[in-house]
């Protein structure tokens, strides 16, 4: 019996139970995915969590808002590129150490190749978790990275993680002369429910030839695609990113390697 499972909080809307309840069965594999929802606060059940990975009660672990930093403590080391991020989204046991390492970085990379193989330069919306493990991926293939930030010290403290990635407040003022071939939200503006709402600055013209890519993935259409569409500009959304770094967590907890059409059945099947 395979237990894997996700801490973190809300954890309602998570896509996460439906595509490794997928996996496992596309697999073969006797198993089940739980959700854990643990508050900010809540750090000793995080860490109770975390003791159930090292006596092998629990197989593999995800890890979400809001503890995708502070399980770092908890943890007997970490890859090189949760390292270099500094936020963790999968835990698992190698050698009888608790490791924690960030798929969101190889999946966003993955599906980024597929959609703009060289980006040559990208503007970052947002600068929290999922921000740094795009810009750690843009920096680390050579674009040029800026990162805009409705709190501009946040966009300054992510910056400051990677050498030459520019800081900017998100606003139609200080952006009105920024220019880059690729767009990439990672704030949750225009998730189910408040599907309307967009991050790029109203009034403010895309770059010409801009690409966007949006992390978001339910809805799969957000606002921002539909303006970046109806502008004659290729966009793409999130669900292509979930399902990589759904499907590399599930390889390195179980070694088994699942076919991606099988995922992103299933998550089509809960969020449209
Ligand atoms: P996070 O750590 O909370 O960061 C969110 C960022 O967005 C912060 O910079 C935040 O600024 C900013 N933000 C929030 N509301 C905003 C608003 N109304 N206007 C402007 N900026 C705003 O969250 P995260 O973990 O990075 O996740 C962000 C999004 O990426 C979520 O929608 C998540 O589902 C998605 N995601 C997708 C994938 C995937 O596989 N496709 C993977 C990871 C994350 P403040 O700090 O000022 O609020």
């Amino acid at each position: 019996m395979i237990r894997l499972g996700l801490a973190g909080y809300p954890l309602q809307h998570s896509l996460s139970p439906a595509l490794h309840g997928a996996a496992l069965q596309a697999c073969g594999l006797d198993g089940a995915y739980s959700l854990y929802p643990i508050q900010a606060g809540d750090t000793e059940a995080l860490g109770r969590l975390i003791e159930c990975i090292r006596t092998g009660e629990l197989n593999g672990l995800n890890v979400t808002i809001p503890h995708k930093q502070r399980v770092m403590k908890f943890l007997d080391g970490l890859t090189p590129a949760a390292h270099a991020i500094g936020a963790v989204n999968t835990v698992h046991l190698k050698d009888g150490r608790v490791l924690g390492d960030n798929t969101d970085a190889p999946g966003f990379l993955t599906d980024l190749r597929a959609f703009f193989p060289n980006p040559r330069s990208a503007i970052v919306l947002g600068a929290g978790g999922a921000a740094r493990a795009v810009t750690y991926v843009l920096w680390s293939i050579g674009c040029k990275v800026a990162v805009a930030a409705r709190r501009v010290q946040q966009a300054r403290e992510l910056a400051g993680r990677f050498a030459g990635v520019k800081p900017m407040e998100l606003s139609l003022q200080a952006m009105r002369d920024a220019s880059a071939g690729l767009i990439v939200n990672t704030t949750p503006v225009g998730t189910f429910p408040a599907v309307e709402n967009r991050p790029w600055p109203d009034g403010l013209p895309f770059p010409e030839n801009a690409a966007i890519y949006d992390l978001i993935y339910n809805p799969s259409e957000t606002a921002l695609l539909k303006d970046a569409r109806a502008a004659g500009l290729r966009a793409i959304s999130g669900q292509g990113m979930l399902v990589e770094q759904a499907a590399l967590a599930f390889e390195l907890w179980t070694g088994h390697r699942v076919g991606r059409e099988v995922l992103i059945d299933s998550i089509r099947q809960v969020a449209g």
